[in-house]
């Protein structure tokens, strides 16, 4: 069997330089290599007719040269241009700069051009073309796998290098699924599965390998929530809280009135604190449906109770927004609350550490800072994570070991429909507010195209005219911080220049320190920026409720799932709020999506629609991937 920890430089074609590059991308052994899986395909297997082209289209053409090579001179270029036919329709062909094309095709010999097809009066063009000389089938002739990539390391090079890689091992990986779950289902072996989703020959191939890996993903997922479960079930007792202290006394007390959705769910939570069995709950809500709340009301009664609260936020912006909620709502109970995220001086952490240690403080609000060895709670009874997808179940066991067993509480904005929860989240048990507190504006939605621009910058300008604030999201670029960065930028600087000179604009990126992030976040939310322009990282909980308008470019490229919670970033405040999608494609599928997103604020049927419209594939997209691939053994 092959070492599959081998160290990736000792594959072929891997000197010291791509070594880098491919540490870069997270690629370090020979199992991350060949589990670097495409992020798309190309169809360069099967020849189009020209006259059957529509303009635009990325396509196969199998065409006989019918002039040979012509060097052409255009200011500082060199053009090479040639002439094929593919039956009756002429092609003329360009490539710039590349000499050595003017030996290469010989007249009335047949050769294979993968490339965009452009139609100008009736005449079909195709500019630098992909191509195979005659008989050849190297570039094209098969479907080509393309690669989530970084700079300096190029579609071929990672192609050959991820072929050499599996040359090494293929029909020596050691399968692992069990013969009999591989004949049941009708599986692909494993060594197969690896080399087809690279290198598919046709599209049954990638179907059937992708659908084995797949299969045994969801399966290790299971298995080992199935085990966390059974842990919890027959090994541990958890905490029984005080019957007599009621949630209702405090729920009288607040400024609204609760949804009956709130009520059902903290009645799912006030019976699982009672009793024995340790709480494993999760939180599920649109973005504004009220789950801080709810988990207020339960430290409420966790700290009645006698017990103390950590609540672990993503960043140190939510945990602060967080700290506010939890004593506007509490303080006047006598409990305390109060912030640790990394940015506090020495001195006040050791201050808070020894109260947190000596029962002083009730309630401590933070981010991983919280996760840290010498934070000891006197007596820990229950536990809030928020915005689950953000946090690994190890850090979640990990500061839930910091007490005695205590209850734990997901909260999660991410609304995904049942079924998948309970795939993805099969070690607890769910809640779901599925009802938005009635005095909730809808988000105004519009999809625009790129004619409307000048009018949509006036509309933003009208509305920071009066006191608004807008967020600008990117478009999303590959799976790529650096090419992230350079649109983020790119884009700012045109709009601080153009458009919206008058403003004071800014921007975020992924790149960042968190602290530079915070900073930035903070001061839109006192309203020192106009518009921030950033790109996904723009967190999802945080509150600006004076922000009214969201417009995301480029909107074709985001899920609906991705769309909506960005969406759910306005409309937080007493101001009519926008969402404006800009999108650029005339395709029926994209319209379509759009045209949900204008119909809907209901975070559960967006989720629906979009798992209709593109499978569950992206909900165990890359990001869940990775997470298992590090965490997990091969293959799952
Ligand atoms: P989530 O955490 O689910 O995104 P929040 O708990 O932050 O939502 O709630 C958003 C806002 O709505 C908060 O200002 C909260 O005080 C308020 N809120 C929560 N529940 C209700 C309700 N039942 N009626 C009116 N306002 C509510
Ligand atoms: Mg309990």
């Amino acid at each position: 069997m092959v070492d599959l920890n081998k160290k990736v430089q000792y594959v072929k074609n891997v000197g010291p330089n791509r070594v880098k590059l491919l540490n870069k991308l997270n690629i370090n052994t020979l199992y991350d290599l060949i589990t670097y899986f495409p992020r798309n395909y190309e169809d360069r297997g099967v020849a189009k007719r020209l006259s059957d082209c529509i303009d635009g289209e990325e396509v196969l053409i199998k065409a006989k040269a019918i002039t040979k090579v012509t060097e052409i001179f255009a200011r500082k270029l060199k053009m090479y241009r040639l002439i094929v036919r593919d039956g009756e329709t002429p092609l003329t062909i360009t490539w710039f700069n590349q000499s050595y094309l003017k030996n290469i095709f010989k007249l009335g010999h047949t050769y294979n051009f993968y490339g965009k097809i452009e139609i100008k009066s009736g005449k079909y063009e195709m500019k630098s073309p992909i191509f195979d000389e005659s008989g050849e089938n190297k570039n094209t002739g098969k479907i080509i796998p393309i690669y989530p990539l970084t700079y300096g390391i190029s579609q071929n090079t990672i192609r050959k290098i991820i072929e050499n890689g599996i040359n090494e091992v293929y029909e020596n990986i050691e399968e692992t699924l069990p013969e009999y779950i591989l004949d049941k289902y009708k599986l692909m072996n494993i060594n197969d599965a690896i080399k087809k989703i690279h290198f598919p020959e046709n599209k049954s191939d990638f179907i059937r390998a992708r659908y084995r890996l797949v299969f045994e993903e969801l399966l290790g997922f299971q298995l080992a929530l199935l085990r966390l479960r059974e842990n919890y079930k027959y090994e541990e007792k958890g905490i029984e809280f005080n019957k007599d202290v009621k949630i209702s006394d405090i729920i009288n007390t607040l400024p609204f009135n609760l949804t009956k959705a709130q009520l059902r769910v903290l009645e799912e939570i006030d019976r699982d604190m009672e009793s024995s069995k340790p709480m494993n709950r999760l939180l599920q809500g649109d973005v504004g449906s009220g789950k801080t709340i709810v988990s207020i009301l339960a430290s409420y009664k966790a700290v009645k109770s006698g017990y103390q609260v950590a609540i672990l936020a993503p960043t140190a912006i939510l945990a602060s927004q967080h700290l506010e909620n939890f004593q506007k709502t509490l303080d006047s109970f006598g409990i305390k609350s109060e912030l640790l995220i990394s940015s506090i001086t020495k001195k006040k952490k050791q201050e808070l550490k020894e109260r947190l240690a000596n029962g002083e403080i009730d309630i401590l609000i933070g981010t991983h800072a919280m996760l840290e060895e010498d934070v000891i709670f006197k007596n820990l009874g229950l536990v809030v994570t928020d915005e689950q997808h953000r946090f690994g179940v190890k850090q979640r066991a990990k500061i839930a070991s910091k007490g005695n067993n205590p209850d734990v509480i997901v909260m999660s904005a991410t609304p995904i429909p049942r079924t998948l929860a309970l795939i993805l989240y099969g070690d607890l048990d769910i809640s779901i507010i599925d009802e938005l507190p009635p005095n909730r504006k809808k988000v105004d939605t519009f999809a625009v195209g790129k004619e409307l621009e000048e009018r949509l910058n006036n509309f933003v300008a009208k509305q920071i005219d009066e006191g608004r604030q807008c967020y600008i999201v990117c478009p999303l670029v590959e799976e790529n911080e650096e090419l992230d960065l350079k649109s983020v930028t790119e884009l700012a600087e045109k709009l601080k220049t153009e458009a919206f000179s008058k403003y004071k604009v800014e921007y975020l990126h992924g790149k960042m320190k968190p602290k530079e992030k915070d900073e930035i976040m903070l001061k839109f939310k006192n309203g020192e920026i106009d518009i921030l322009i950033s790109t996904t990282v723009i967190e999802v909980g945080v509150d600006v409720p004076n922000a009214n308008i969201m417009v995301i470019e480029n909107a074709e490229r985001f899920g609906l799932a991705q769309l909506h919670q960005l969406r759910g970033r306005v409309g937080r405040g007493e101001y009519k709020s926008y969402c404006i999608l800009k999108y650029m494609s005339r395709s029926k599928e994209v319209k379509e999506r759009m045209q949900i997103m204008c119909a809907t604020n209901d975070g559960f049927l967006i989720s629906e629609k979009d798992l209709e419209l593109r499978g569950s594939g992206d909900f165990f997209g890359t990001a869940q991937h990775r997470n298992s691939r590090n965490e997990n053994s091969k293959f799952i």
